[in-house]
């Protein structure tokens, strides 16, 4: 693995994109928490897109690349990039997942998580656990003298250990003033290997875990992408700073809520 040279944030910087990212944090709550069989992917859509200008910020997605909407919605075999339309009614046991970039002062965070519509099976809850549970192992691993590889290893070696097979078209990244910035973050690698992770670094760690295979392709919609074996795949994604403390979670969710955090 390469190693990709940018400029690291300034603390004061990093502020900028704590207050970003506690906008995002509620937001995908607040999403997570409406979530039911009946419901369509655009009224998500709809409600993310409200909630974000309501707190005066950006909805990023919008128009990125010609993306068509403020959130993805990707409902089991689609992995991500799902456009979140009318016609997808969301039914008992779907696997959701929930994927939004907002800009707030000129500065993104970008977050995401999974959830089970209605009652979850046995599969959907045991995939969306070991996604989760990947992700707290990558943000683990992100730390001050560490390396990139050191997350994706961490994120690889977990998940492959329950059974489950990691896509590698699609990774994390840098994040700053753009969604993707270097350096890039894969979800599986070589401990040790690409850059040395250093305070300053902003990174969005985004695991997607495949119940089957790993292959994936895209729809003709030229966005969605789905497995390639057609079975269930689930992402979760946090916006992390690496301080000299360790990674701290820019998009504050209950879980990750600290005395300190404007949540
Ligand atoms: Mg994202
Ligand atoms: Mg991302």
């Amino acid at each position: 693995m390469r190693v990709e040279h940018f400029r690291r944030k300034t603390p004061e910087e990093i502020d900028l994109m704590r207050a970003a990212g506690a906008v995002l944090g509620a937001c995908l709550a607040h999403l997570a928490s409406i979530t039911r069989p009946g419901l369509t992917a655009l009224d998500l859509d709809r409600e993310a897109e409200t909630f974000i200008r309501d707190h005066r910020c950006v909805p990023g997605f919008l128009g990125y690349d010609g993306f068509p909407n403020s959130l993805c919605v990707s409902v089991n075999e689609e992995v991500v990039h799902g456009i979140p339309r009318a016609s997808r009614v969301l039914r008992d046991g779907d696997l959701v997942a929930l994927d939004c970039g907002l800009i707030l002062d000129g500065w993104w965070a970008d977050s995401g998580l999974s959830v089970a519509c209605g009652q979850a099976s046995p599969d959907v809850a045991r995939l969306i656990d070991v996604t989760r549970e990947a992700l707290e192992r990558g943000i683990a691993a992100a730390r001050p003298g560490n390396h990139i590889g050191d997350i994706g290893h961490a994120v690889q070696a977990y998940a492959e250990a329950q059974g489950y097979s990691l896509v590698r078209e699609y990774v994390g990244h840098g994040i700053g003033r753009n969604m993707h910035e270097p350096p890039q973050v894969p979800n599986y690698g070589q401990p040790g290997s690409g850059n040395l992770l250093k305070p300053g670094y902003v990174l969005a760690i985004e695991p997607m875990v495949n119940a089957g295979r790993a292959q994936v392709r895209v729809l003709d919609d030229e966005w969605t992408v789905v497995t390639v074996d057609g079975r269930l795949s689930c992402y979760f994604e946090h916006t992390v700073a690496i301080t000299e403390d360790g990674p701290e979670v820019l998009p504050m969710r209950p879980a990750h809520a600290t005395a300190t955090a404007p949540v």
